[in-house]
C-alpha cells in the first residue's frame, strides 16, 4: 500500500533475534545483549503471521535479519515458513556469514532467494579486532558455500570506519574485477554505542570514489548508487543514509525480534504488534505505513532518534 507521500510500501526487514556470535565494535557491547526469555522473542508462528499480514497489504519482498539470523535455532525451517507465505516473492537474508559454511545449502533449499554478506575487512587479525570474537576464514568459507549452493548476485556489505578499514577501500573494490558480486560501502551511522564516536570514524561513500578514481557510473539498485570498474564482473555500490540521499524513495517497514513495528530506521516510534489477531494487525501495520514520515533529520542533526541499537533493529 503506499504511505502518505505516495511511496509504495513492498519491503519488509524482519529480526528474528537481536542475539549475535560476533561482537563488531560499532554495533555491540562488548558484553553483548541481556538473553531475553523465550517468551520474550516473537515465536516462529508470530514472525509468520507478521509477514502474512504485510504480504496482505502488498509487500513483496522480505528480509530476514537480526542480531545474527543463523544463530536463531530453526532457522531453515523459519525460512521455508516465511517463503511460502502468499504474496511474498522474494526472501532475502543479511547474514556475517560465520555459519553459512553449514547453512548456505539448506537456506538455499529452504528458497532463500538471495544473500548479503557482511564484511568490514580482508584481514584476518583487523577482522578478529573489529568483531572482537571472529575468524575471517570462516566468513570466507561462508562465501564460497554460498557460491556453491547457487546463490547469484551476492552482496558484500562493508561499513566503512574512517582510521580502521579505509585502508581497504581499493582492496574491496578489486575483489569485483573478477567476482559477480555487489560489494556495497555503507556510511557509518551515529547508532547505539557508536553514536558517541569521533568524526573522524564517520567517512562519507564518496570517499570511496576519491579513494578509486578508475570507477565509472553504472546506475542505482535499490538504495545502493552503483559504479563499475571497467571491464569487471561485480559492482560497487555506495549507500549514503547519512545524506538522507534515499528517503524519497524509501519502500521499507521493519518488525523487530520483540515484536515492534517500526516505520522508520531513525525514528524512536513504534508500535506493539504481538497477542493481535491478523485483522488487528493488518490494522496496525497500516497504521504504521502511514505513520511514516517524509524523511530524516540525520543530515541536519547528526543523531538518530531511535534509542535502539542495529543490532536490535536489523540494519
Ligand atoms: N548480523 C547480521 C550482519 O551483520 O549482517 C545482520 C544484522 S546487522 C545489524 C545488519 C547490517 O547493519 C550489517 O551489515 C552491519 O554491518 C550494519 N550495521 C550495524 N551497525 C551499523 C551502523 N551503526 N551504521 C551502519 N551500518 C551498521
Ligand atoms: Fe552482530 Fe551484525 Fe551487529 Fe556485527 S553487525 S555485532 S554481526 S548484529
Amino acid at each position: 500500500m503506499e504511505d502518505t507521500f505516495g511511496r509504495n510500501i513492498r519491503y519488509l526487514r524482519l529480526s528474528v533475534t537481536e542475539l549475535c556470535d560476533l561482537r563488531c565494535r560499532y554495533c555491540m557491547a562488548e558484553e553483548g545483549v541481556c538473553k531475553r526469555g523465550h517468551e520474550e522473542l516473537c515465536s516462529f508462528e508470530e514472525l509468520r503471521d507478521f509477514t502474512a499480514a504485510a504480504a496482505a497489504l502488498g509487500v513483496t519482498k522480505l528480509r530476514v535479519t537480526g542480531g545474527e539470523p543463523l544463530v536463531r535455532r530453526g532457522i531453515v525451517e523459519l525460512c521455508a515458513m516465511l517463503r511460502a507465505v502468499p504474496g511474498i516473492e522474494e526472501l532475502c537474508l543479511t547474514t556475517n556469514g560465520t555459519r553459512l559454511e553449514q547453512l548456505a545449502a539448506p537456506l538455499k533449499a529452504a528458497g532463500v532467494d538471495r544473500l548479503n554478506i557482511s564484511l568490514d575487512t580482508l584481514r584476518p587479525e583487523r577482522y578478529r579486532e573489529i568483531t572482537r570474537t571472529g575468524k575471517l576464514e570462516n566468513v570466507l568459507r561462508g562465501i564460497e558455500a554460498a557460491e556453491r549452493a547457487g546463490f547469484e548476485n551476492i552482496k558484500l556489505n562493508c561499513v566503512l570506519l574512517g582510521g580502521m578499514n579505509d585502508d581497504e577501500i581499493g582492496d574491496f573494490v578489486r575483489l569485483t574485477a573478477k567476482k559477480p558480486w555487489q560489494v556495497r560501502f555503507i556510511e557509518l551511522m551515529p547508532m547505539g554505542v557508536c553514536a558517541a564516536w569521533p568524526p573522524e570514524r564517520f567517512l562519507p561513500a564518496q570517499e570511496v570514489l576519491s579513494r578509486v578514481p578508475e570507477l565509472r557510473p553504472a546506475g542505482r539498485s535499490g538504495v545502493a548508487q552503483l559504479y563499475l570498474l571497467p571491464g569487471a564482473a561485480g559492482t560497487v555500490g555506495l549507500i549514503e543514509p547519512m545524506s538522507c540521499a534515499f528517503c524519497a524513495d524509501c519502500t521499507r517497514i521493519r518488525i523487530t525480534a520483540d515484536g515492534k513495528l517500526k516505520p522508520c530506521l531513525h525514528s524512536d516510534a513504534e508500535l506493539a504488534l504481538r497477542g493481535l489477531s491478523s485483522a488487528e494487525l493488518e490494522a496496525a501495520i497500516r497504521r504504521g505505513i502511514l505513520m511514516k514520515l517524509a524523511r530524516h533529520r540525520m543530515d541536519e542533526t547528526g543523531v538518530t532518534e531511535t534509542h535502539r541499537g542495529m543490532f536490535a533493529i536489523g540494519g
